[in-house]
């Protein structure tokens, strides 16, 4: 009666502490140029080397430019961040794949195309959306600073065991619906803590209908509700991604891989701590109006009102910050920014659906739309079809790959006070540049913004 979960955690427990906290065994550490300096620092003072080096794969994402990636980084703090860990990399024996290299890419997005993330693997990264890699049916979660140093030097982890939780999306996706919008809506129903201090498993006939690619949206964003992360169960879908990838395991290997691959699922009877049922018919295109990716409606509804809100005072300073009315509709709105990208919608099929969205039409003129590719890999496969030149003849901006506009951190910033309807995951306030206004949306969503030059639904817009 084991969950899937507790069946990776249990199996990568080396010692249970006094505290009741586990000391895990890690079997990936993905490490990227924001969060990794601190970690090699501490770990020099120290006077310790890596542990297991061979289970570090590095990559530069957050801090790099997306146009003319072969030039010096013109951001001081940003080439400082990118420099530091080339060094770190060079000195520690590390491989990186920095700019300029083939699989570079943004963290979340390279381990899976690479066939890095494999079932029943534990998998931390010094970034939140480490949640992403549970698509694979891996415990992957993000760590801080000083876990990094821990992993780094022992390749093991002190981590207190989550509860679990179990979402399960029976049904089937209206037209125009993604994956996007189904997490979207659970966090709109859960909040922004329902998740808290639980490790969630998506289930139901609606998940196992998903693409890979759709199954990381979902995982990506577990942590947006507070939950530590995601797990899908893997299976035939999972299987055939997974094969034929750089470094997945090769002929009998794969076979014997995915035997054991098969058996990691939960039990028919297993217990989960908590449970929620949704019925995926009642998912309609999502948009947030608010400060935090809980504040999401369905495209047909209104912007609550003060009246029926449960905290009146943080609808009120959210609205403020986005200059929109309670109870009014976002249908309409004008929007003039579009990003499509980040680790939560930049894979090669959020590319070909905006693509094939776009195909023959043309951007208004009011709105400016980025298009970011998570990874080298994804640049050239868009390139391979035809996608680069279909997105350029609707007037859409083909970047290279990294987290661009899904934070401040670099060069690619939305202006004050301009709305920008985003694929990324998280709409705090300043997140994509200070004073800017985020609407999280799929891309299908946002590739229909950027033709209408304001917020449609989408729905009625495609066969
Ligand atoms: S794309 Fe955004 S959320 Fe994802 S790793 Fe980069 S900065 Fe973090």
């Amino acid at each position: 009666m084991n969950t899937l979960f507790d069946k990776i955690w249990d199996a990568h427990v080396v010692k249970t502490l006094e505290s009741g906290s586990q000391v895990m065994y890690i079997d990936r550490h993905f490490i990227h140029e924001v969060t990794s300096p601190q970690a090699f620092a501490g770990l020099e003072a120290r006077g310790l080397p890596l542990f297991r080096k061979e289970k570090i794969v590095a990559t530069a994402d957050h801090n790099v430019p997306t146009k003319n990636q072969h030039l010096p980084i013109q951001e001081k703090l940003s080439r400082h961040q990118v420099d530091t860990l080339i060094e770190n990399c060079d000195k520690h024996g590390l491989e990186l794949y920095g700019l300029g290299h083939e699989y570079q890419g943004i963290v979340h997005v390279i381990g899976p195309e690479l066939g890095i993330t494999k079932p029943g693997m534990t998998i931390v990264c010094g970034d939140s959306h480490t949640s992403t890699h549970g698509a694979f049916g891996c415990v992957a979660f993000g760590i801080g600073t000083s876990q990094i140093e821990q992993v780094m030097a022992t390749q093991c982890l002190i981590q207190p065991k989550p509860k679990t939780m179990r979402i399960t999306v029976d049904g089937e996706l209206q037209k125009g619906v993604l994956s996007k919008d189904i997490i979207l809506y659970i966090i709109s129903k859960l909040t922004t803590g329902g998740g808290t201090g639980y490790f969630v498993e998506y289930a139901g006939s609606a998940i196992r209908s998903l693409s890979m690619e759709a199954r990381m949206t979902i995982c990506n964003m577990s942590i947006e509700m507070g939950a530590r992360g995601g797990i899908i169960a893997p299976d035939d879908v999972t299987f055939a991604y997974i094969k034929g990838r750089k470094f997945a395991p090769k002929d009998d290997a794969y076979e014997a891989a995915v035997a054991h691959w098969r058996t990691l699922k939960s039990d028919e009877d297993a217990v989960f701590d908590k449970e929620y049922h949704f019925k995926a018919e009642d998912i309609e295109p999502m948009l947030t109006y608010g400060t935090n990716p809980g504040m999401g409606i369905r495209i047909s509804e209104n912007i609550p009102t003060f009246a029926g809100a449960e905290n009146a005072k943080n609808l009120k300073k959210s609205l403020n910050y986005m200059a929109l009315e309670a109870g009014g509709s976002l249908i309409g709105k004008q929007v003039n920014y579009v990003f499509i990208g980040s680790c939560t919608n930049s894979r090669i099929e959020d590319l070909r659906l905006v693509a094939n969205f776009v195909k023959g039409k043309r951007k208004a003129d009011n709105v400016n739309v980025m298009v970011v590719p998570g990874s080298k890999q994804v640049e050239a496969q868009a390139k391979r079809e035809g996608l680069d030149k279909i997105l350029l003849e609707a007037g859409f901006e083909l970047r290279e790959p990294g987290c661009s506009a899904c934070l401040g951190m670099n060069e690619d910033k939305i202006p004050a006070g301009e709305y920008c309807v985003s694929t990324s995951n998280r709409n705090f306030e300043g997140r994509q540049g200070p004073g800017a206004r985020t609407i999280l949306a799929s891309p299908l969503t946002a590739a229909a913004t950027a033709v209408a030059g304001k917020i449609v639904d989408v729905r009625f817009l495609i066969e």
